[in-house]
């Protein structure tokens, strides 16, 4: 409420008490007064009266005495006239004056007939000649008792208008001595928005109960204060690692550009990705998950300098900004950051081994707005997670990845149709035997504006349309065509192509495979179905049926990515399995983890148990061999032995082996 209201109101509350209560009080009191003045006026003629008349009483018949006495009480006293009369009216003795136009009235009380006079009679015990009875009668002036009654009436009201002018003033007074330091405090809490929230509010009062309410006001504002900060904070960080949010994130690339694009300079933008993320967040719950990226954002802040940002855009993607650097400092940076990320993360007993993917991009060459230059970095991100790289700066021949592929899979019939999808091979190493017995079939497709693109650009998008099954099938005739040829050639290496869950609901596959394999006379031992826990999820009866005529005619089947999902191995008992292809995501951990290894161990000795050979992908270096050969595993394939290669490169690849055994046709033979 106002200060100027507050005084409204205390007036308010005394001008009832003082202007109505009191008056009225007083109105009471004067009648009272009035009261009491009139009746004691009355006794006191009634009992003059009855003086006089003893008096007379004692001197008649004197009538000369008693007019002298009549006329003394006149001039004496407050009688007007006093007369004796008879029953009949006849005036026996009287003052000197009577008032002889009047008409006698008698008054039973004070100015009943407002004529000034109080006119009273009483008998007396006197009778006249004619023996009539006499009575006295009596005029009293009642002006004097009426002024009386009017000095106390105009005193009280004098009285009371003073009271209530003092009150008012006195209550005016103590209103303003509230309402002015109120003023002051309200003028002060209006300039203190503008002012920083260290500043306090002072007032001047000696008002214990203003003091206390600035100091309350002080208390509340720096309460106001840290809570508005506290929301503009929530509203560009995020809660959980307290980094920058994505739109805070945007609006520093956006300074960042500004301030570059004046100065003609460049900076670099990265992205950062967990790489296993969503499977701790899975298996060891979302606290590990939550734990895992606060230390992953302290990491990433010690690693980079002040003047650059780190942010979390969202899930397990973070940004990192640097303001001021070149391709070749965005390198140190990111492997900083990929070192950092590295170390292990400990989390309840477990031990972690976190890797993560940057994808950078630099301003303004590989984007001149906020959203080129973010897809820019993301399609690096993608192509580093994708080729296991850790980091890559953008450049022009990175395809565009993901975020183009549905455009893509319209394109895909026609590239089919012209052979712009390629196989390339990786070869799989049978360890007991040091032999290479068979291929991978892995596909790029070489777009004629795109470049190069990887089955990840493409595939998932292809799986959602029908154009998986033409490209299946296109693949697995490329394979055996290859395969054919090989074996003519006298290399006699099995064929593995991928297959897809909607390959596996199509009723006519597996006849549609086998009168490929016959008509260009492969064997069917030669060909090996590569097929995901999700293909066969989808409907496992269908599949199982496609795939054990499949497998009646010697087609091998492998279970691919085994151990990336959830699923357990029970689940594949009933399918008519060869192989189970453990993921590479074990071998990447392996001797970091020792679980990795245990793990990877009871996969290799359940599998053996059910009658299954192991082959291990993504083996990178000599020592992951060497270990997965100690753990009984029968097959590896990864770049420990080669990337994919095309046909021609494979063959040279095989001529270029001095260690490893390749089958001709007739049978075993060391290539040298
Ligand atoms: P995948 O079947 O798990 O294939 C293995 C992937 O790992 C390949 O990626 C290969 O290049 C990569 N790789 C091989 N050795 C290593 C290694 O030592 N370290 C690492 N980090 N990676 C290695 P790519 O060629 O990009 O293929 C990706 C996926 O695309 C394949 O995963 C497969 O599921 C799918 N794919 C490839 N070709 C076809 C196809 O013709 N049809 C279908 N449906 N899917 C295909
Ligand atoms: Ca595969
Ligand atoms: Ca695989």
């Amino acid at each position: 409420m106002p200060a100027t209201s507050i005084v409204r109101h205390i007036a308010k509350g005394s001008i009832f008490i003082h202007l109505v209560l009191l008056p009225l009080f007083v109105l009471a009191v004067t009648l009272f007064a009035q009261h009491k003045i009139t009746d004691q006026f009355f006794d006191e003629a009634k009992h003059h009266a009855k003086l006089i008349a003893k008096r007379i009483e004692l001197s008649w018949p004197e009538k000369k005495a008693i007019s002298h006495m009549l006329d003394r009480e006149v001039a004496l006293t407050n009688i007007v006239y006093v007369y004796i009369a008879n029953s009949q009216g006849k005036i026996l003795a009287q003052s000197s004056f009577i008032p002889s136009h009047r008409h006698f009235q008698e008054d039973s009380f004070f100015d009943q007939h407002q004529d000034g006079i109080f006119d009273i009679s009483i008998p007396m015990s006197i009778r006249d000649q004619d023996s009539l009875p006499t009575r006295l009668y009596v005029g009293f002036n009642e002006e004097r008792t009426k002024r009386a009654i009017q000095n106390l009436r105009l005193n009280l009201t004098l009285f009371t208008l003073i009271y209530i002018l003092i009150a008012l003033a006195i209550t005016l007074a103590s209103a303003r001595k509230i309402s002015s330091p109120l003023n002051k405090l309200r003028v002060a809490i209006q300039k203190s928005s503008n002012t920083l929230p260290d500043d306090e509010i002072h007032t001047s009062s000696n008002l214990h109960e203003i003091r206390a309410l600035a100091q309350e006001i002080n208390i509340m504002r720096k309460d106001l204060v840290s809570q508005a900060q506290k929301l503009r904070h929530q509203a560009t960080h995020d809660i959980l690692t307290g980094l920058p949010n994505r739109a805070l994130c945007m609006d520093r690339i956006s300074q960042a550009m500004a301030l570059c694009q004046r100065k003609r300079k460049h900076f670099v933008l990265m992205l950062l990705d967990l790489d296993q993320f969503k499977e701790i967040n899975d298996t060891l719950g979302h606290k590990a998950g939550d734990t895992l990226l606060e230390v992953t954002a302290s990491r990433l802040i010690r690693i980079v300098r002040k003047s650059d940002s780190v942010a979390r855009l969202g899930g397990d993607e973070f940004a990192i900004l640097l303001p001021t650097a070149d391709a070749s400092q965005a390198a140190i940076v990111a492997q900083k950051a990929l070192k950092s990320i590295q170390k292990p993360f400990h989390f309840e007993d477990h031990t972690l081994h976190i890797h993560a993917s940057i994808g950078a991009a630099m301003y303004p060459e590989h984007g001149k707005t906020v959203g080129e230059l973010l897809h820019s970095a993301d399609v690096a991100m993608y192509h580093a997670k994708r080729g296991g790289h850790g980091f890559i700066m953008h450049h022009r021949n990175l395809s565009s990845g993901a975020a183009g592929s549905l455009a893509l899979v319209s394109d895909l019939e026609a590239a089919i149709e012209q052979e712009e999808v390629i196989p390339y091979f990786q070869p799989k190493l049978d360890i007991r035997s040091q032999t290479i017995t068979g291929v991978e079939v892995l596909i790029r497709w070489r777009h004629h504006k795109r470049g190069l693109l990887f089955p990840d650009d493409f595939i998932p998008a292809a799986e959602n349309s029908n154009i998986i099954n033409r490209l299946t099938l296109y693949v697995i005739k490329k394979a055996i065509q290859q395969s054919v040829e090989w074996l003519r050639g006298g290399l006699e290496v099995s064929v593995a192509v991928n297959i897809s869950a909607k390959n596996l609901q199509q009723p006519n596959f597996a006849a549609t495979v086998l009168s490929l394999l016959e008509k260009h006379t492969l064997p069917s031992r030669l060909l090996e179905i590569e097929l995901t826990e999700s293909a066969v999820l989808n409907d496992p009866e269908l599949a199982k049926q496609t795939l054990s005529r499949l497998s009646q005619q010697n087609v091998h089947i492998s279970l691919d990515d085994f151990g990336a999902g959830n699923t357990s191995l029970a689940h594949f008992l009933e399918l008519p399995l060869d192989t189970i292809k453990i993921d590479k995501s074990f071998v990447r951990d392996i001797f970091r983890n020792p679980n990795q290894q245990s793990i990877v161990h009871r996969i290799i000795e359940l599998a053996h148990a059910l009658n299954l050979s192991t082959t291990v992908e993504g083996v990178e270096d000599e020592k992951a061999l060497q270990l997965l050969t100690q753990l009984d595993a029968d097959a590896i394939q990864g770049y420990v032995l080669c990337k994919p290669l095309m046909a021609r490169e494979f063959e040279m690849w095989v001529k270029q082996q001095g260690i490893y055994q390749i089958r001709s046709g007739a049978g075993t033979a060391s290539l040298q």
